[in-house]
């Protein structure tokens, strides 16, 4: 496992999440609204959504104009229904703090076990890992998990390879890594320096 931490930690020696933002609120509302759709739009989309609403103007938000604004990233009802409701939470419930472990997190709509391990990661330097379609695809190419693995038993595998301590640091590796290296189509193995363990090279060289 050295050699694929080793190989992260030289192509992203101080990884940052892409999403934008300016406070914890911001960051939990942007993951949420990158479900199925990418960073680099959320981030437009936010830019927008942050300058006329912060979180007491967005619990009383009109749905129709938040559907609007976030109409680009796909799904917007549901998620202009999830980011009001996330707003009356934090209020009503957290006065004003996003919470810091998963299952008060996953009480909130629209918050599953992934968008709850990255906040958790992210804002509180917990150890976890959200599995997401990069990480997903990273670890079955790397035969870190099997190709019929959920992503809950991907994540229970990554847990029992890596120390504890790197989790949160390589959470954000992996995604970078499967967004800009080991992509979905047409991945850089000519250039990787992992091709030597990678089940997916193997097969595909042979
Ligand atoms: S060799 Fe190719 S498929 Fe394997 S990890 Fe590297 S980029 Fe991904």
């Amino acid at each position: 496992m050295k050699k694929i931490t080793d190989y992260l930690d030289c192509l992203f020696p101080n990884p940052k999440p892409e999403l934008l933002y300016n406070n914890d609120f911001e960051f939990l509302i942007a993951v949420v609204l990158s479900a199925q759709s990418t960073d680099k739009k959320v981030n437009k989309v936010t830019k927008v959504l942050f300058e006329k609403y912060d979180i007491n103007s967005l619990k009383d938000a009109n749905i129709d104009d938040i559907i609007n604004i976030i109409k680009p990233l796909g799904m917007s009802k549901k998620k202009a229904y999830y980011i009001i409701e996330i707003s009356k939470d934090i209020i009503n419930k957290y006065n004003n703090k996003i919470p810091n472990n998963r299952d008060e997190l996953m009480t909130m709509s629209g918050v599953g076990r992934k968008t709850a391990n990255v906040v958790l990661a992210q804002l509180y330097n917990k150890p976890y890992i959200g599995v997401d379609t990069h990480i997903n695809r990273v670890s079955k190419r790397l035969g870190l998990a099997k190709e019929q693995d959920t992503v809950l038993i991907i994540e229970e595998k990554l847990y029992r390879v890596f120390p504890k301590e790197l989790y949160s640091r390589l959470h954000l590796q992996m995604v970078l890594f499967g967004r800009y290296y080991c992509k979905a189509h047409n991945p850089q193995c000519n250039e990787c320096k992992l091709k030597d363990i990678c089940k997916y090279y193997e097969k595909k060289d042979k």
